[in-house]
């Protein structure tokens, strides 16, 4: 597999871009993964190494095939595509995300207003079905000009397999240029697909995706858009369930927040909140009778106790559904409907009396409007998104590292998720937030590393 940055471009662009009054970028500016070095006295001659716990470290020199540097984005002095004739498609696909409108508003308005655009854009309507089943609608400036006030996506999303030689087919007979992606890893490896399928063609058709990931988990990136909504919107249920908790004794407020393989959203949701006293993530194993323990310890200081879940915690301490969705995605098991049902149970075991109060706001959060930094973001990634499609490159995505912005070839996008590192910042910060203990598997890699200092936790009596 190519694991370099290199970008691939369809054809070379010949065209004088009709953007004025910007600066423009060049294809040798890269951005490089990790920006930090550690400069060492004696090994000064030495070329720099980067140091960063959550990032591999960069060594330098480096070339375009170094896999930890990455294409600068932004508008190129020449494109490959005439404005006149160019033909855009834009496909939705997978979950919903807040933000959407907002990717599909900005292509739709910066290639017509700042390149001249002048056919109208094929909106495709549910997905990789839309384009299967040449199901679209048109999209101008006016069709889109209200749409970054809803939620949802105006075009609709779906699920599920499409053949990608009949997507090619419908492309090429629609006379498309440019298929815009804007979805998760799965909608992403379709992207690829197609790129792959319309390359077998001989065909001259740019496929470039907008990430779309709520729980910021894809890799590379520092922040894909619709995440800080999300961490936003889940404040309110966490508050709610902190003052429903407090109001009764032993009451256990239970929220539970997306975060399939990663839990970013629960884990930052926790740090801004403030009111959490355990993070339950996929990231940090856990067991009941530690979770029970920990919670017994809990009540001999207060009466009420918060806790954040990730939809994808604990999912080892269920039988698996054996279930996957249309997309092939395994279904999870619902944990925070077993927690709900599962610590009162195993309290009254030891006689201890609680009330679980359990939140779960999932849909609300992904359908909403996106908040000011998301808007915001999700305008400048569909913009830069833009410049790549009409400069001719291809199989790639855009996405932000280290506040530059870049492109990522879409097979490196999807190499693998981005996982919260139980070592890095964002995890201490957590802990040294809530006082919660480290679990299990994090006590067998981290030793305390002065054992004159006692814990400032009692430890599990089970650990
Ligand atoms: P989410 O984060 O919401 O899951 P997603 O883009 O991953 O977003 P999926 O439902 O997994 O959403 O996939 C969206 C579309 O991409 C579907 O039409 C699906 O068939 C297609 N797809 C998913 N995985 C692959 C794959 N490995 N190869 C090709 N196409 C895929
Ligand atoms: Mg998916």
């Amino acid at each position: 597999m190519d694991n370099s940055c290199t970008i691939k471009t369809i054809g070379i662009p010949k065209l004088h871009s009709p953007l004025d009054a910007v600066q423009f970028i060049e294809d040798n500016e890269y951005v490089l993964l990790n920006p930090v070095v550690k400069i060492l006295p004696k090994e000064a001659e030495r070329p720099f190494q980067g140091v960063s716990q959550q990032r591999p470290a960069t060594p330098i020199p480096f070339d375009t095939t170094n896999k930890n540097c990455f294409q600068k984005a932004g508008p190129r002095s020449r494109i490959f595509f005439d404005s006149e004739t160019v033909q855009v498609g834009i496909v939705t696909c997978g979950g919903l995300c807040p933000g959407l409108n907002n990717v599909i508003r900005a292509i739709v308005n910066c290639l017509n207003y700042r390149y001249g655009v002048k056919k109208p854009i094929y909106g495709f309507r549910y997905g990789y079905y839309g384009i299967a089943n040449k199901d679209y609608i048109s999209l101008t400036p006016e069709v889109v000009k209200d749409i970054h006030n809803l939620g949802g996506s105006y075009l609709g999303s779906s699920r599920g397999h499409q053949d990608s030689k009949i997507m090619v087919d419908n492309i090429i007979e629609l006379g498309i240029d440019i298929l815009v992606t804007i979805g998760g890893d799965g909608t992403q490896k379709g992207a690829h697909q197609i790129y792959e399928e319309v390359t077998k063609r001989n065909k001259q058709i740019s496929v470039i995706g907008v990430p779309k990931t709520v729980d910021n988990d894809l890799a590379y990136v520092d922040r894909t858009f619709g995440f800080e909504t999300a961490i936003e919107q889940a404040q309110a249920p966490i508050l709610a369930a902190h003052q429903e908790a407090r109001s009764v004794y032993h009451g256990i407020g239970l929220v539970k927040l997306m975060g399939r393989d990663s839990g970013f959203i629960a884990l930052h949701a926790s740090i801004s909140s403030g009111d959490v006293n355990i993070v339950l993530l996929p990231e940090a194993k856990f067991t009941m009778e530690e979770l029970i323990e920990y919670l017994i310890i809990r009540f001999k200081s207060s009466e009420h106790c918060v806790i954040v879940c990730a939809e994808g915690a604990g999912q080892d301490i269920l039988p698996p559904t054996g279930q996957t969705d249309k997309s092939g995605n395994t279904v999870l098991q619902d944990i925070g409907l077993y927690l709900k049902s599962e610590i009162p149970k195993r309290l009254a075991e030891k006689n201890i009396e609680s009330k679980v109060i359990y939140i779960d706001p999932s849909y609300q959060i992904r359908c909403c409007k996106a908040n000011p930094f998301d808007a915001a973001y999700s305008t400048i990634l569909a913009q830069m998104c833009c410049h790549a499609a009409m400069a001719g490159k291809t199989d790639m995505i855009v996405g932000s590292i280290n506040n530059q912005y870049v492109h990522v070839p879409l097979l490196k996008a999807t190499e693998f998720r981005k996982k919260v590192d139980k070592n890095g910042t964002y995890f201490q910060a957590m802990l040294d937030q809530t006082g919660m203990p480290e679990w299990l598997d994090l006590i067998q890699n981290r030793k305390n590393p002065n054992p004159e200092i006692a814990s400032p936790e009692p430890k599990l009596a089970t650990l």
